[in-house]
């Protein structure tokens, strides 16, 4: 298999399809936007007119937008991959999407002998732009074999789940908790710097402690703490907060379709949203820590 289809080319698909091309495979590229399908021209790509094009030009097609309704407008509308999709070819949805999306999209494909996989990412734009995603895969098992050297070309550790919707779940379950775990760092915080406490002792105490999470170690919502940390950076993304507010929207219908509680995801999606109608939309969701109070470093009032 030494062509791939993709469609969707944001700051997540540009960067993957970059890899694909170092890989050696033959990009045949499709963004309803003009703009970035000529970057990827300009990257050795060839450009496609439709979803449709793209996908009968490959051997496997691979798509990353941003969320379900955008699944189903590229796969099922006219123009779409199952239109330009044969029995036999093997389709691979890198969005993070509702997994319940996910397996009706996959039944339309199968009815059409097409085989999906779902293989959503963690790593963010920079392990998007070094290649070192995660990847974590559902769909059928031989399937994944076939399509493990395409993978492997975006990403440095891929899974295998379970069946098709499961590379979903574990997707949602990871961001349930780094959101999650990001506001309770942010709330830590904030009462330790309004009560005077060095906030470089209180990281280090944290640190080494029961409290430690990816949030305190690599992303650190206060400034000067942790090199890479979008504080630093005035916030710059990073993960926008208003991706971590559409995974917890993911979350949450989840523990709803299934009947399970998601409490804190709850109150962590809606306190996301509210970033978002603050202006923090499109920062690093770190930045969630200037909803709580104002960061004055050090300072005891
Ligand atoms: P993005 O908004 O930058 O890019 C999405 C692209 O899809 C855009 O260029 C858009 O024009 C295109 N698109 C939308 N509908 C389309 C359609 N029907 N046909 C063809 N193209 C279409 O988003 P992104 O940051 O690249 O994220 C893509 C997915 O990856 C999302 O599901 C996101 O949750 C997930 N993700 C993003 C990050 C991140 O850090 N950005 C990290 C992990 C996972």
């Amino acid at each position: 298999m030494k062509s791939v289809g993709f469609i969707g080319l944001g700051n997540m698909g540009l960067p993957m399809v970059a890899n694909l091309l170092k890989a050696g495979y033959r990009v045949h590229a499709y963004d309803v936007v003009p703009e970035p399908v000529q970057v990827a021209v300009d990257q050795g790509a060839t450009s496609a007119a439709s979803a449709a094009e793209a996908t009968s030009r490959a051997d496997v097609v691979v798509s990353m937008v941003p969320n379900s309704p955008e699944v189903e407008v590229a796969y099922l509308s006219a123009g779409g991959i199952l239109e330009g999709a044969r029995p036999g070819q093997i389709a691979i949805d890198m969005s993070t999407i509702d997994p319940a999306t996910t397996r009706k999209v996959g039944a339309r494909l199968e009815a059409a002998g097409v085989r999906m996989l779902d293989a959503p990412v963690s790593g963010g734009v920079p392990g998007a732009v070094a290649g070192t995603l995660t990847i974590m895969v559902g769909g059928d098992p031989g399937v994944f074999a076939e399509a493990r050297p395409i993978l492997s070309a975006m990403g440095r550790n891929v899974v295998y789940v379970g069946p098709l919707g499961s590379g979903e779940v574990a997707k949602i379950c990871n961001n349930l908790l780094a959101g999650v775990s990001m506001i309770a760092a942010a709330e830590a915080f904030t009462i330790g710097l309004r009560s005077g406490v060095d906030p470089k002792i209180l990281h280090e105490i944290i640190r080494t402690s029961s409290g430690n999470c990816w949030a305190i170690e690599n992303n650190c919502p206060v400034p000067g703490l942790v090199p890479k940390a979008a504080s630093n950076r005035e916030f710059a993304a990073g993960f926008m907060t208003d991706l971590m507010a559409k995974d917890l929207s993911l979350a949450r219908a989840a523990a709803r379709d299934l009947g399970v509680s998601c409490f804190s995801g709850a109150l962590a999606h809606d306190l996301y949203m509210l970033a978002s109608r603050h202006g923090l939309g499109r920062k690093d969701f770190s930045s969630v820590i200037q909803l709580l109070a104002p960061l004055r470093e050090g300072a005891s009032g």
